[in-house]
């Protein structure tokens, strides 16, 4: 039976924040991954190794079980949903807050508003529980210059500091969720790989109480 248990991290600030709390529950890439440009890293444990992957790809490969488990921002799964996927955990890690956002003073707009965005889905979701009629304009990337050119209204993007919008003129305004990264699991893998994923999800846990 193969018990390998193969580990999808999501790259940048996420995997910054992961791989000291990995460490803490005994599990160390053999190369510093910041070092390298591999994408597949053996551990320190012979039946553990990590992939480092694009959030938006961590819950696919742990859907399609090319991983067993995988950490993702809270963010991604509420996206693009979270079925075939345990998520046993919540890490604490990469905080921050899904918000819409407008330029400072913005008083509200009479009628359909236009909202930019790369999170669609929730954006959609956000207005129809508002009762607000808004068009969904879908962007891959900074956001905060959207109502700057008049291509939309507001924004709903990611805050941490606040700094990005305040540099290009923007305030946040509401808050529609609370974010941080979360570990999945692929359910057949629960079974099948059952002591060898609860042991890590027991590790992690105690690692994230320390922290
Ligand atoms: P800030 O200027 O500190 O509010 O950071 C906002 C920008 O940083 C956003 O546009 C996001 O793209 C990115 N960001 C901040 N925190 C996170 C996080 N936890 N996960 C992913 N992206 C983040």
């Amino acid at each position: 039976m193969d018990n390998t248990i193969t580990i999808a991290l999501t790259k940048g600030r996420i995997l910054k924040e992961t791989l000291p709390l990995l460490a803490r529950a005994g599990v160390e890439p053999l190369e510093d991954p910041a070092q390298s440009r591999k994408l597949v890293f053996e551990t320190t444990l012979p039946q553990v190794r990590l992939v480092i992957l694009r959030g938006t790809d961590v819950p696919t490969y742990v859907r399609h079980g090319a991983a067993d488990v995988g950490v993702v921002g809270k963010d991604i799964l509420l996206e693009h949903g979270a079925e075939g996927l345990y998520e046993p955990l919540d890490l604490g890690i990469a905080r921050c807050r899904l918000m819409t956002a407008g330029p400072t003073g913005w008083q509200g707009g009479n009628g359909r508003i236009r909202v930019a965005t790369k999170f669609v889905n929730i954006a959609r979701d956000y207005f129809a529980r508002e009762g607000v009629q808004a068009e969904i304009i879908k962007l891959y990337g900074a956001m905060e210059l959207a109502p700057l050119m008049d291509l939309a209204d507001l924004i709903v993007d990611i805050v941490d500091t606040g700094n990005t919008l305040r540099a290009n003129g923007m305030a946040p305004l509401e808050e529609i969720a609370s974010i941080s990264s979360r570990l999945i699991v692929n359910k057949a893998a629960m079974r099948s790989k059952y002591s060898g994923i609860q042991s890590l999800i027991d590790r992690l846990g105690s690692a994230v109480g320390e922290s």
